[in-house]
This record gives structure tokens, sequence and C-alpha cells, in this order.
């Protein structure tokens, strides 16, 4: 099904997982890669050993001082060249994205117009590491600061983004003149390998030495390496709350920085202002698009009570005409869950949901049958629940959408929305300005996003992208997140023939 694309991307037969750039070796055990679309085996990928990551370790060492001296604006140059190649292979890469992951084509299209996008941001960027200056108290003297590299920077990523949350941290990080270590998902080790190779060429056919952009292959133990090397100043980790939470404590422990994009449990607040037909089309996209497996994905809708039956009504009613089945057929709104264990965790979230008090309106269930041999589709639920429930405050990383209804006014929906412990994406479907100030307010979401008139999925690469609590604080992509990729150093000089002290302190000799 892939064949064609998967030569073009320069992956024929089993894979190293392990890379420097254009050189590729592993010793470690095979990972063998499955579509979700089909079942069907796409690659195999040799994961790292402790002995490659070494080599990885020594390459990306070496290559540092390399690329830091280059100039800014010059390492622009090279993600620009970056971006001008992922633009002639979108289609293609596209394409393995979909059939690896099981997203849409179109969003798989998507994802890798999101790299296009950052590396365009990251080219403009890389002449603008601005640092302020500022007035010394002390005459004759110039106070100002300036931003450096951190040098080794690494990159663990999820499978539900196998491509663009790499080359979000990546372009960033060369831009400001960091080398940089990617451990992608296990679940997606052909992405990974894909990605690497079409920046490797690009550093290749510019002469620039092994080291600059390496990858690692493996599971959390190997994602464990990275954690724990005090040789890497920075980690920038998106996934699970789960892992952040160990990533965090391994990275602190040794007083590293860390970047974490975790979890979310998303909620659009629907307020009896709200234009109906819009709040439908942004909720059931944000519920079922890539099959509930974004971390903006809608899980929670709060809705008023005097609108509560009309919106149920329109929902089960869209809900009927959702189609199911592969996504690279653009009939099928809906795609498969990445695995069979994600398909038993959906399963297990429904029958929670039901033993904690929630009542199915929508009942979900797995696909058998033509079309559906890989046992990863499963059909979108509808529940209505309340919010304290224990499963409904947990994410579960599928198409389940809970209903939760508020009285009174817009604070009670804001302290439902609120009362979570992860705080990405949320959203206010009204036409009343008031409404959606509050909403906007220090009063109103505590999460990282917020949005009025628009779903919680998705988000644009300008933007700093990144949420609070559970999710980890982390931002990334687009406004000042590159200051994350360096270090800032304050500079005082002297250009007087005395040496005053700051705050008027006499020392004489
Ligand atoms: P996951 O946490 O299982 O794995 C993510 C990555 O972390 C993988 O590469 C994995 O090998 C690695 N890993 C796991 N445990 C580790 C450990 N202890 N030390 C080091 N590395 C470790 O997540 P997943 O199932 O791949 O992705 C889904 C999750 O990711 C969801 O919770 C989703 O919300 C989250 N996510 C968040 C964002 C964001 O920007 N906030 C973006 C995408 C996905």
């Amino acid at each position: 099904m892939i064949n064609k694309e998967l030569k073009a991307l320069g992956i024929h037969g089993p894979m190293d997982g392990t890379s420097t750039g254009n050189k590729w070796f592993s010793n470690g055990e095979k990972i063998t890669s499955f579509s979700p679309v089909d079942g069907k085996k796409i690659g195999e990928v040799k994961s790292s050993t402790k002995k490659d990551y070494e080599k990885i370790i020594k390459a990306a060492h070496t290559a540092k001082s390399i690329w830091a001296a280059i100039p800014a604006p010059k390492r622009g140059e090279i993600v620009r060249q970056f971006g001008e190649r992922l633009r002639e292979l979108k289609s293609i890469l596209g394409k393995l994205v979909s059939y690896e992951m099981g997203k849409s084509y179109q969003e798989g299209l998507g994802e890798v117009q999101e790299m296009i996008d950052i590396c365009d941001f990251a080219v403009g960027q890389s002449r603008q590491l601005y640092g302020f200056t500022m007035h010394s108290e002390r005459p004759s003297h110039r106070m100002y600061e300036q931003y450096h590299p951190l040098g080794i920077v690494g990159i663990i990523s999820a499978f539900n983004f196998p491509v663009a949350v790499w080359s979000w941290n990546a372009a960033l990080a060369l831009i400001c003149g960091n080398v940089v270590i990617w451990k992608g998902s296990e679940k997606t080790p052909l992405c990974t390998v894909a990605c690497q190779k079409i920046l490797a060429d690009v550093l290749k056919a510019n002469k620039l030495p092994e080291g600059i952009s390496s990858v690692i292959t493996g599971n959390a133990e190997v994602g464990k390496w990275l954690a724990e090397d005090t040789r890497i100043p920075l980690i920038s980790a998106t996934g699970s709350t789960r892992m952040g939470k160990q990533v965090a404590s391994t990275v602190a422990a040794r007083l590293g920085k860390s970047l974490l994009e975790l979890g979310g449990n998303n909620a659009i607040i629907i307020t009896p202002n709200a234009d109906l037909k819009m709040t439908i089309v942004g909720a059931v996209f944000g519920a079922v698009g890539t099959a509930g497996q974004r971390c903006t994905s809608t899980r929670r809708l709060i809705i008023h009570e005097s609108i509560y039956d009309k919106v149920k009504k329109s929902l089960t009613d869209a809900y009927k005409q959702i189609k199911i089945g592969d996504p690279l057929d653009i009939k099928n709104h809906m795609g498969p869950l990445i695995d069979i264990d994600a398909v038993a965790n959906y399963t297990t979230a429904i029958e929670k949901i039901e033993t904690q008090g929630g009542k199915l309106l929508v009942k979900g269930g797995t696909l058998k049958g033509k079309g559906y041999e890989s046992g990863c589709y499963v059909k979108p639920v509808i529940a209505e629940v309340e919010n304290h429930y224990e499963i409904v405050q947990t994410e579960t990383f599928a198409p389940i959408l809970y209903l939760i209804k508020y009285s009174g006014g817009l604070e009670n929906a804001i302290s439902l929305q609120n009362n979570v412990a992860q705080g990405l994406s949320s959203a206010i479907m009204t036409d009343n300005l008031r409404e959606a100030e509050l909403f906007l307010s220090h009063q109103g979401s505590d999460c990282g996003i917020a949005n009025v008139n628009i779903g919680t999925s998705g988000a644009e690469i300008g933007g700093a992208f990144g949420g609070e609590k559970e999710t980890g604080g982390g931002r990334e992509s687009g406004s000042d997140a590159w200051k994350a990729y360096m270090r800032r150093q304050t500079n005082t000089i002297n250009y007087s023939d005395s040496l005053p002290l700051a705050q008027g302190i006499k020392f004489e000799l």
C-alpha cells in the first residue's frame, strides 16, 4: 500500500534506528511497525543499545561547537532548506504518517504542513534571537543580555504527532545553535527514520558534520538514558503525564532543564449564547478527529441546562453520520486507534463510565469484519456524566465525549472546566462579549490555550503551545518559545576608568 512512498523516503528492508545523520547503525532488538489501518507490517527498525547511544552522544558533543559557531541566520538557512525539502515530500511523508499512525490523510498532510510552517517561523526567528538592553545605575557602564545555545537538546516524542512535534523542537533548537538527539515513539519508528533521512540529506548537501541531528530508537528505557544524562542540558518531552512525571523528576534530580508537553482533558463550555451550528461542528471534530488521539481532543462539553437537550440531540444525530474506516479514504471521518492496547484502554474506560454512574448516549464498541482487520477500529462514544467521576478526571486517549450539565452563571461552568488535574486546551462558545472576556480573564480558564468560538482541537504554530498543571507547563513552537532552547546571560561592561560598585557600596583600599 505504501511501498512507493517508503522507497521515495529511502526506507527499504530492515532499518537501523540509530543515526548521527548520514551514518546509520543499531544493535538492539527489532521493532516491527504494523499499520493500524490494515494490520499489515510496514517495516522493521532496530532499536538502540547503550553502546549505540554513547556513539550518538560522542558525535553530538563534537558537532555542537561546530554548529554553534555558525551564525544564527546561516543556521536558519539550513532550516529553510529543510522546509523546502518537506514541501517537495509533503504528500509522501503525509501518507506515511497517516498509514503508520492511523490519522486521516488530510491530517497527515496537515502534520507535514506544520513542519513546513515551523521551519518558516524558525528561519525568521534565526534573525531575532533578541535580548534586552538596560540602563546601568553606574556611570559609563553598559548592560545587556544575550542568549547562547545550550549544547545538546534531547527530544522525546509521542506517537500521535510522530513528525510535527519533533520538528517544532528541532527547528527552534537548531536555529538557536543546539544539536538535537531525538527519540521518537516506538509505535511510529518509520516516521522517525524518514524525518531523519530528510534532514540528514540537507545537512550533507551543506557539508555539515555528523551529530547535528541524531536519532535513537526504543522504548521508555531508551528515553530514560536521555533523561538521566548530565551531558544533555535540556530534555523536551511530549507524551503522557505519567511519562512526564518520571522524566521531570529524573531531570530535576540532576538540575537539568525540562520542557514538558503532557496530557490534556479539554473542555468546551457551551453557554445559552452559543451559535449551536458552529458548536456542533467544533465539538464533533474535536472529539472524533484523529479518533480522539490528540492532546487537544475535546473530552468534555460543559453545557448550560437551558440548551442541554437541544445540544444532546444535535450531537447524537451528528454521530449517526460519522463514517469509520480507512483514514486514507477521504470519505471516512474517523480512522483507527493506534493499537490493540489503546482499544483495551477504550473498552475499560467505557466500563468505568457505567460503573461510576455515567449513562451511555452513544454506545461504543469495536468494529470487526471487512475493512477492520487490524482490530483497532472503534465506534465513538457519548456519555452523560458528572465532572467529578474518576474516569472523567482521567485522559482516555480515544473518541469518548462527556456531556456535563451546568446551571446558573458562567462561573459555575468555568469552575467545572478548571476542576481537573490537566490544563492544556479549553474553549467557550458564545456570542456574548461579557462571557467571552470572563472566560479569558484571570477568573476564567486555567489552561495554556483558551479559545473563543473555536473548538479545543489543534493550534497554529505561531502561538506558544502548551499547558498548565499536569500538562507540564512547557511552551513550544511560536511566540517566544525559542527562549527555552537557550541560556540567558546578563553582561555588564564598564568603560570608565574607575570601579564604582552597585548600590553605591564603598570599598576603598
Ligand atoms: P507515552 O507517554 O506513552 O510515550 C511518549 C514518549 O515517551 C515515547 O517516546 C515513550 O517511549 C517515551 N517514554 C515513556 N516513558 C518514559 C520514561 N519513563 N522516560 C523517558 N521516556 C519515556 O505517550 P504516547 O502514548 O506516545 O502519547 C500520548 C500522550 O501524549 C497523551 O497523553 C497526549 O495527551 C500526550 N501528548 C501531549 C502533547 C502536548 O503537546 N501536550 C502532544 C502530543 C501528545
